[in-house]
């Protein structure tokens, strides 16, 4: 489950506190075990409503992500910006993310070794990137001393196919890093689609788990749509638990 909007965008916004944490909690009962946040949602709000969403479930079997921002990109930031989020969230992070490369390559190298460090003290289970192409990618893998990169936010979808046709997705299947796939239904337009509607008959499926499907279809692939809605999550659940024929893979690729 993605939370960009939950407990507000570039500020923290109180007003739908209840309904958002609500979603959480139903999507957890459902089986949607990962919940993607960040440092920068809701100017830390969000990670709060995550960590109350989560209260009362079995941590073990929740993964949480976060991120770090680049304003925070240095040895001394970073370790403060993942204390600073654990304590919002009220737990540990399973996997932590620098959320964007940004300028520069220095400061990303200190953060990553940080990072390490943090992952020796505890606090983070897991090390990976957000919106690295192939070159930083491959460039951070080469920067880790003792951990490994394990996962690479970017976004992806039906629509927006760009890490199969860059060589980035076969590149980290061959790694065996996951490809954590951002906006993957294009902020809902997906769902409106007819032609993948008509895929998903067959499977008694709707378009918009057609074209998740077709994105965790991959084994390293993970999709993570932000539904604030009840009926949403529970419809994206559903994208779950089955798998799209090739042929039919294919046919979703022409719909949009
Ligand atoms: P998205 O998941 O493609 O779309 C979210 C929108 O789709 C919401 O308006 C939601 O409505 C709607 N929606 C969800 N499920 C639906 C369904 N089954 N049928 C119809 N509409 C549905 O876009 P996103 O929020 O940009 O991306 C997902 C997550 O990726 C974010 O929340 C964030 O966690 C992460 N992300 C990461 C980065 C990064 O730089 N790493 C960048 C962007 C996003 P309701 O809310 O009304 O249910």
């Amino acid at each position: 489950m993605g939370t960009w909007g939950i407990g507000g965008y570039e500020r923290p916004d109180y007003s739908y506190d209840r309904e958002s944490v609500e979603a959480l909690r139903y999507g957890l009962e459902l089986g949607i075990n990962l919940i993607d946040t960040a440092e920068f949602y809701g100017a830390g709000h969000s990670e709060e409503l995550v960590g109350e969403a989560i209260r009362g479930f079995e941590r073990g079997e929740i993964f949480i992500i976060s991120k770090v921002w680049p304003s925070h990109f240095s040895y001394n930031e970073a370790k403060n910006a993942a204390r600073a989020s654990a304590k919002r969230l009220g737990t540990y992070i399973d996997l932590y993310l620098l959320h964007w490369p940004g300028e520069d390559w220095g400061k990303i190298e200190e953060t990553l070794h940080a990072l390490e460090e943090l992952v020796d003290e505890g606090l983070i289970r897991y090390i990976g990137v957000s919106n690295f192409d192939l070159e930083l990618l491959k460039r951070s893998q080469e920067a880790m001393r003792r951990h490994e990169i394990v996962a690479n936010e970017v976004k992806y979808s039906l629509k927006d196919r760009w890490p199969e046709t860059s060589g980035l997705l076969d590149y980290m299947k061959r790694e065996k890093i996951a490809l954590i796939a951002y906006t993957p239904l294009e902020k809902g337009s997906l769902a409106r689609n007819s032609c993948l509607g008509e895929i998903g008959k067959k499977y008694g499926k709707t378009s918009a788990q057609v074209a998740l499907n077709y994105l965790i279809w991959e084994e390293n692939v993970i999709a993570i749509p932000k539904a604030g809605r009840r009926e949403h999550v529970e419809e994206n659940a559903g994208a779950m638990g089955w798998r799209l024929l090739r042929e039919d893979r294919e046919k979703a690729r022409g719909c949009v």
